[in-house]
């Protein structure tokens, strides 16, 4: 690849597969799984980060006693170990959900496709789930609309956006 001038070649992020994964999956309530910082890495990369920067510093000597080191970066450790969700359409996501049975078994992509309108008898969880993930600042796909279109603006969001640009940090 061609390097432009005055311009470092900026390298993925070890942990870009787990984006890579979920970057283009859209589960049937909305939910931009590339969003999610369970699905995309962004917790587990955190963690290990974290765990590094507090025995690079030395934290353990000079910072707040009362703290169980040991436990922390055993915690940490098996946070940044836990392997990401694969994703709604991937076997990741709400065991037996009612929203994707509803769904698939209507052959719909997305419940913003469904005409059934306020007649959905899963309209409460529906409306859970989203404020959910808006409210820990996922993307959620809320109307219809071209899916290609929606995921390039996402992904945009998403490296402005902060813990998850974390992903997109060499
Ligand atoms: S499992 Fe259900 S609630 Fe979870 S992301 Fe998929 S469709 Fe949405
Ligand atoms: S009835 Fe509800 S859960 Fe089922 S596809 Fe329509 S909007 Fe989605």
């Amino acid at each position: 690849m061609k390097r432009s001038k005055g311009k470092p070649m900026r390298k993925r992020s070890a942990r870009a597969p787990a984006f890579e994964n979920v970057k283009g999956q859209i589960a049937y309530c909305g939910l931009w799984c590339g969003s999610c910082a369970v699905g995309n890495g962004t917790i587990s990369e955190l963690a290990g980060r974290l765990g590094k920067l507090i025995k690079d510093y030395g934290i353990e000597e000079w910072g707040p006693k009362g703290v169980d080191y040991k436990g922390l970066h055993e915690s940490l450790a098996s946070i940044h170990a836990e392997p990401p969700c694969p994703g709604c359409l991937r076997g990741g996501g709400r065991t037996n959900c009612e929203i994707r049975a509803c769904a698939t078994g209507k052959h719909l992509h997305e419940c913003v496709e469904c005409n059934d309108g306020e007649a959905c008898e899963n309209l409460k969880l529906l409306r859970h789930m989203r404020t959910g993930a808006l409210g820990v600042g996922m993307i959620v796909k809320e109307k219809k609309g071209n899916r290609s279109e929606f995921l390039r603006k996402g992904e945009a969001e998403l490296k402005r956006k902060s813990p998850s640009s974390v992903l997109f940090l060499d």
